[in-house]
């Protein structure tokens, strides 16, 4: 049931079911991504595996209860939507949520409240949801997909495990030319240490590449937004100038800098799949198909899940601007030679 996605997210699919067999599901997610990424496909599949009596905590995909599951048909879940007039969840939606969710399930397993765009929660919806994200009833699970969790507000992300999922293609991650090539050389670089200490140099060299990239690119508005000063303007507008196009290309640069991690993210995919002996055809780094074999002799499928969840971290550190190199070194060596990330 599990295997489709497995093969586009392995990380968001390790750590649903993960969280299920250690049994700590967490009360509310938040899962995070392009549309396409497979978002409403690991709600449903959450779902199966919290109520399929076959085989509990991961789903057998064909009793009659995964299939109502997976056909989004069930009477224990309730599939939140924008409503089609407005495009907003309104509050009397999160009423009836709060009220559904306060029956009990059917059988012995969970409800599952899905918000689907859940960005389109009012403020005032948002506000009735929050004591029931907080502490709703032990048979609730919540799970709220959003492709813009930056439009949600913070006392509702606070309240969410977030799973981010990677994009379905790598086509949107715009980072330069140049950059998956290098990221390809990782196949050829040794283990644990020596690998620790290149995979922090091939990262920093990237950063590096990418903010001359952006500066270079956006320079001509700078440029521009000068010339429209004319003549004997103020300092004080120049300065101005000057910042908003500051401000704008470390913008351009933090969105292109997710992008890299992104592509990262493909990377450890690739050898995670291959180390998993699953379908080739779904390889981003296919000009490179024997570099990863490569890799995927030298990094388990463990190692390369865990690899993953280091960068999900960095990206996180990098998000409140804890130090690039020192962030990247600290998490290269968790990476590469802690004790945890070796199989
Ligand atoms: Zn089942």
């Amino acid at each position: 049931m599990w295997h489709d996605l497995e093969q586009r997210q392995p990380r968001v699919v390790h750590s649903i079911l993960h969280a299920i067999a250690a049994g700590r599901v967490p009360h509310a997610w938040l899962f995070t991504g392009e549309p396409g990424s497979g978002l409403e496909a690991a709600a449903l599949r959450l779902g199966a595996a919290l109520n399929c009596p076959e085989n509990p905590g991961v789903g057998c995909g064909v009793c009659r209860f995964c299939r109502g599951w997976l056909k989004r048909e069930h009477y224990d879940l309730n599939w939140v939507t924008p409503s089609s007039k407005s495009r907003i969840i309104t509050m009397d939606q999160i009423h009836e949520v709060i009220h559904w969710v306060g029956i009990s399930p059917s059988g012995g397993g969970k409800r599952l409240v899905v918000v689907d765009q859940a960005e389109r929660m009012g403020n005032d919806a948002c506000n009735a949801f929050l004591k029931t994200l907080e502490e709703p009833p032990s048979h609730a699970v919540m799970v709220l997909i959003t492709a813009s969790p930056q439009l949600l507000l913070d006392t509702i992300r606070s309240r969410c495990v977030r799973l981010r999922f990677i994009p379905p293609t790598a086509a949107g991650c715009a980072v330069p030319e140049g950059i998956a090539p290098m990221i390809a050389s990782l196949a050829s670089m040794g283990r644990g240490p020596e690998l620790s200490f290149r995979f922090s140099a091939l990262v920093g060299k990237a950063l590096v590449q990418i903010r001359e990239e952006t500066e270079e690119r956006l320079a001509p508005l700078l440029e521009r937004g000068l010339e429209t000063l004319g003549e004997g303007f103020r300092v004080a507008d120049q300065k101005k100038v000057e910042q908003e196009h500051k401000d704008l290309v470390e913008s351009e640069y933090r969105h292109s800098r997710g992008a890299l991690i992104e592509q990262l993210f493909f990377w450890f995919r690739d050898v995670y799949l291959v180390g998993r002996s699953m379908d080739a055809g779904l390889l981003h780094y296919t000009a490179d198909a024997s570099r990863v074999q490569d890799a995927a002799a030298r990094i388990s499928p463990k190692m390369a899940m865990a690899c993953m969840d280091e960068l999900e971290r960095l990206r996180g550190q990098w998000d409140r601007s804890v130090r690039e190199d020192v962030s990247t070194e600290l998490a290269a060596l968790r990476m590469f030679v802690s004790p945890s990330a070796r199989n």
